[in-house]
């Protein structure tokens, strides 16, 4: 097989969005599973399209997700990291093939036209958009499917409005034969077999000078030497033209593969309207960047096995085209929080806690202070990172994803909690039984050393109480941990017990007696 390379083709009009993630991923892994290069191309000929800043945006989400990429636009900070003076948004390229934005590269295409017109593959055509206009509507009104008639099909060449330096007013097309057939095998969708008069003449060169989308992908997708062109099902419907500029340049046609769309849960296209579909969205809200990639993995590609979660190591092992799917992929966002809160649960606490901590300063819980001090912010107390560690710790197991860790230990910060009093009760008991209760842990409490308040402790001395009392464990632990928590649902009474510490447990507790006389 010829080396394998790839490539990530991002046109700039916007944020990175999760289908292109996907598309992203796809090439990555294909490329690393078959030893080969995965590079990352500009594709900004459409002007109309392009949205300022985006190309500093695709490639620094891009970079944040981990897919390495050895040639193509990098930010200038990772290619010359001892370079003070550059910029965070500053890009550079890298390669021997570039330049690696299109638009950078229109003398390239030019030359390009300038042959498809030389062998008769292209022509020039002058119809005014007026012309175009009419023809559309009187082809929509006949229910034909809208193409170019063909007019300017026949016009000499000779008078090349390029060598009198002609800008506007005309465009170039391509010549597609009117007769015979295109076909070429998609590797996941199998023999596509298309007849050539239904293909449309298709522009390859603006009045503007710019070559449109199919030129310019073709002739760079020969030039970079890509191999294996993995790109969205939108363009499966572009690839026999494609196919045409191969052939009419002579050139080796790439392998193909096509992806299924991603699907809203009502199987409607992926749409902003009904969720977010930027990665920076998703990252902003706390979803770790290798648990996106392994859920954007399965959409659309089957492992085969049970098994769903998957390093990016272990990917690029497995990856096959064979495995992905025809059918639409379901974008789940269940599914994402449950693969997320996977990768949660199985971080170091202390990595973890790193990141969670700007999500408790954007919560109003705590401020920073220095690099390893902390503020509470109801409290004036200072918190240093060994604390944070032991709060973030209370609910590694229930954070589906880092934006919901301030309101999940809010109830630690807060210098009173608000909690109906029906809530310390547990079943049938009366609130003079809870009262009571709370009463013997409170004793029991008072007589711990501050330095042996931990969570064994309190354990073994609460539970030596109930035995001596006789008294069931929900008796006195889910009043004690209401009290703790203020709480239906949270961690139980010994871990919160050890990191309120001695004084709130029993200012706590006191607060639930009080509330019950
Ligand atoms: N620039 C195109 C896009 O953003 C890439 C299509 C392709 O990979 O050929 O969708």
């Amino acid at each position: 097989m010829k080396k394998v390379k790839t490539r990530f083709a991002p046109s700039p009009t916007g944020m990175l969005h999760v289908g292109s993630l996907r598309t992203a991923l796809y090439n990555y892994l294909f490329a690393k599973h078959n030893k080969g290069d995965f590079i990352l191309r500009i594709e900004d000929t459409d002007k109309a399209r392009f949205v300022e800043g985006s190309i500093e945006s695709l490639i620094k989400t891009l970079n944040l997700t981990g897919l390495e990429y050895s040639e193509g636009v990098f930010r200038a900070e990772a290619l010359a990291p001892s370079n003070k003076a550059l910029t965070p948004d500053k890009i550079a390229q890298k390669g021997d093939f570039g330049p690696y934005v299109q638009s950078e590269r229109l003398d390239i295409y030019r030359k390009y036209v300038d042959e498809l017109i030389k062998n008769d593959y292209a022509y020039f055509c002058f119809c005014s958009q007026e012309r175009l206009e009419e023809m559309r509507k009187d082809q929509q009104a006949k229910k034909m499917a809208p193409m170019y008639d063909g007019k300017c099909r026949g016009l000499s060449k000779k008078n090349s409005p390029f060598q009198k330096g002609g800008k506007g007013g005309f465009v170039v097309r391509l010549k597609t034969p009117k007769e015979g057939f295109t076909e070429f095998k998609d590797l996941i969708y199998g023999k596509i077999k298309i007849e050539n008069k239904i293909i449309d003449d298709q522009v390859l060169m603006k009045s503007d000078g710019y070559p449109t989308y199919h030129l310019a992908n073709v002739v760079d997708d020969h030039l970079m030497e890509i191999s294996h062109i993995i790109r969205g099902e939108e363009w499966l419907p572009s690839t026999p033209k494609h196919i045409l500029l191969y052939k009419a340049f002579g050139w080796d046609i790439p392998e193909f593969a096509h992806l299924p769309l991603l699907l809203n849960p009502d199987k409607s296209k992926l749409s902003k309207r009904q969720g977010d579909v930027a990665v920076e969205d998703y990252l902003k809200k706390g979803y770790l960047p290798e648990a996106l990639l392994n859920f954007i993995l399965l959409l659309g590609w089957n492992p085969k096995t049970e098994e769903e979660i998957f390093s990016l190591d272990e990917m690029i092992k497995r990856f096959d085209l064979s495995g992905v799917n025809k059918t639409g992929a379901i974008f789940n966002t269940e599914k994402l929080d449950w693969i997320n809160g996977n990768y949660i649960r199985e971080m170091d606490l202390g990595e973890l806690t790193k990141l969670c901590v700007p999500y408790l300063v954007e919560a109003g819980l705590i401020k920073k202070v220095s690099s390893i001090k902390y503020q509470v912010l109801s409290t004036d107390k200072e918190a240093d990172f060994d604390y944070l560690k032991k709060v973030v710790a209370l609910e590694q197991e229930r954070t589906k994803k880092l934006s919901e860790i301030g309101e999940l230990v809010k109830f630690i910060f807060v210098d009173r909690l608000e909690y109906e009093k029906d809530l310390l009760v547990w079943k049938r008991m009366s609130f003079k039984e809870v009262k009571n209760n709370l009463e013997l842990a409170y004793n029991e409490l008072e007589k711990i050393d501050e330095n042996n308040f931990t969570k064994n402790n309190l354990e073994k001395i609460l539970r030596d109480l109930m035995e001596r009392e006789g008294i069931k464990t929900g008796e006195l632990l889910w009043p004690l941990r209401v009290a703790l928590t203020g709480l239906k649902g949270s961690p139980g009474p010994f871990e919160v017990g050890e990191v309120l510490g001695k004084g709130k447990v029993l200012g706590r507790i006191d607060f639930a007696i009080k509330s019950l006389e």
